[in-house]
């Protein structure tokens, strides 16, 4: 029965209401839920000022020329259970709640990220990690270092199945002993423990050779090769220690790497500086030389010769814009483009899933240097300040609850309104502090970004699901998909 004289309050709070070929969609962000509104629906959501609470007489009221009371308060009613609004006063029904800092205690390590060396051939003019020296003394990790952390991930995976290794720099390959060692030692100690153990590497392509490319095919390694681009580019922003062009060497190494049909997909991964090339031109350049897949991140670097401002970050939001057309005429025929960026957010809008944390390191994943000290993640190499234990003492406890109840979403206020409070969860912590010189701050510098680039994800995924609604499973499922935390 409906109550026509009620006088609760309905809130619209963390939405985004957008239009695909006229019809009107809202995302609620709380619940990962896309609904498609009615003409009646969408008059009351538009009557809405997002935060603010108001009353339902209110509503019937403005809207009394539209619809009858009744059938406002059964519309109304439908966005409630439907997870689009919430009634002041009640818990948010069938909005997801964020999840809660969880007991450090007791999580499980899934994800190691092993930095084998802290030193690099390539002198990339905008290395984060200093020409991959993390600001330390070069240092390559021991047999018994890597040994022992093996043993120490497989030790604190705990009752999880499934762990996984990144092998990381500077350039792995410079410690290509450790490199096969810690896979072969790997694979050995996890099948004794009854586990699935799984290896990717990135690297700057240099050092592949005929021995190396059969050793990853041997042993299903996923690679990400970092590559700019073209000759040009490639050249000008990740130049050799000498100064010389990588294109020509890299390129020839991607080419014998993907013909090799390594059993897991090889993916690109480019760091956009200020003058980037149109991406679709990158893309193609990159897709031509073999790799399955390309993903952009501009620079982290705040040098303004480098960094994107405004303008460029908006020329790259149009560019993308044109991409996610390109992608889904491509995916109307079963076709791939090859790009990550948008495939990872029709991944994660397809699976619904709520976040408290802007990615999972510290959570179950973590950076293990050529000593053995843990690291918030691979991006923190070396920095006492996010120094998570080591392992031989094993994770600090105290230290990895403190700080996640610290970089909790819920201490953002910001994102507490926000639409992407459960997708974008405050952001990478590197970036944050780069940008906003603190990891607990949100990364305030990019939202209107990320929403904007969600937008055309949203409208993207609802006419992927029009033209060819099971594309996402299977793309998700083949793993042609690769959307992870680093
Ligand atoms: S950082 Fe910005 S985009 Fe991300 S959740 Fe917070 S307010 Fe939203
Ligand atoms: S998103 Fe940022 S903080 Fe998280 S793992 Fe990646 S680099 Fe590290």
């Amino acid at each position: 029965m409906t109550v026509l004289m009620d006088r609760s309050a309905v809130v619209l709070s963390n939405h985004i209401a957008f239009e695909v070929d006229g019809r009107p969609y809202l995302y609620q962000g709380l619940s990962g839920v896309i609904t498609q509104l009615d003409g009646l629906a969408s008059k009351i959501i538009h009557a809405m000022k997002a935060n603010q609470a108001i009353e339902r007489q209110a509503l019937y009221s403005s809207l009394s020329d539209l619809a009858s009371p009744s059938e406002l308060a059964e519309a109304i009613d439908e966005l409630i259970q439907s997870g689009v609004l919430y009634v002041t006063g009640e818990n948010k029904g069938p909005l997801m709640r964020t999840p809660p800092v969880p007991v450090s205690s007791k999580l499980p390590l899934a994800t190691l990220v092993f930095h084998l060396v802290n030193s690099c051939n390539l002198g990339c003019s905008y290395c984060y990690a200093g020409s991959g020296e993390y600001g330390a003394p070069q240092k390559l990790m021991s047999r018994e270092t890597a040994e022992d952390a093996i043993d120490f991930l497989l030790r604190e995976s705990r009752q999880l199945e499934e762990v996984s290794v990144i092998l990381f720099g500077g350039e792995p390959f410079l410690n290509w002993p450790q490199l096969k060692h810690i896979v072969e030692y790997g694979e050995r100690e996890a099948g004794r423990c009854g586990k699935r153990i799984s290896f990717s590497l990135t690297t700057n392509g240099t050092l592949l050779n005929d021995e190396r490319i059969a050793f990853i095919r041997d042993h299903q390694i996923g690679v990400s090769v970092s590559m700019d681009g073209d000759e040009a580019t490639q050249d000008k922003w990740r130049p050799l220690k000498s100064g010389a062009g990588s294109y020509r060497l890299v390129s020839a190494n991607v080419r014998k790497l993907v013909a090799e049909k390594t059993g897991r997909p090889v993916a690109a991964r480019v760091t956009l500086t200020r003058d980037f090339p149109h991406v679709r031109e990158t893309l193609q350049h990159l897709r031509g030389l073999g790799f399955h897949e390309v993903g952009f991140a501009p620079v982290t670097e705040t040098d303004e010769e480098m960094m994107l401002a405004r303008p460029e970050m908006m020329r790259l939001l149009e560019q993308f814009a044109e991409l996610a057309d390109e992608f889904v005429a491509a995916a109307a025929n079963n076709g791939f483009l090859g790009f990550s960026n948008l495939t990872n957010l029709l991944a994660d809008l397809h699976s619904g899933q709520t976040k408290a944390y802007g990615c999972g390191a510290g959570l179950g994943f973590m950076a293990v240097s050529p000593s053995g000290e843990l690291y918030l993640c691979h991006r923190f190499n070396e920095d006492s300040t996010v120094r998570m234990g080591d392992i031989y003492k094993g994770i600090n406890r105290d230290f990895q609850q403190k700080l996640l109840s610290e970089l909790h979403v819920d201490n953002k206020t910001t994102c507490s309104r926000c639409a992407l409070v459960h997708s974008c969860a405050g952001g990478c912590y590197y970036e944050a502090r780069e940008r906003q010189g603190d990891i607990l701050a949100p990364n305030l510098h990019y939202c209107n970004w990320m929403l904007r680039w969600t937008t055309i994800g949203l409208k993207t995924y609802v006419r992927l699901m029009e033209q060819n609604p099971d594309y996402l499973d299977r793309m998700i499922g083949s793993g042609a998909c690769s959307s992870n935390n680093t």
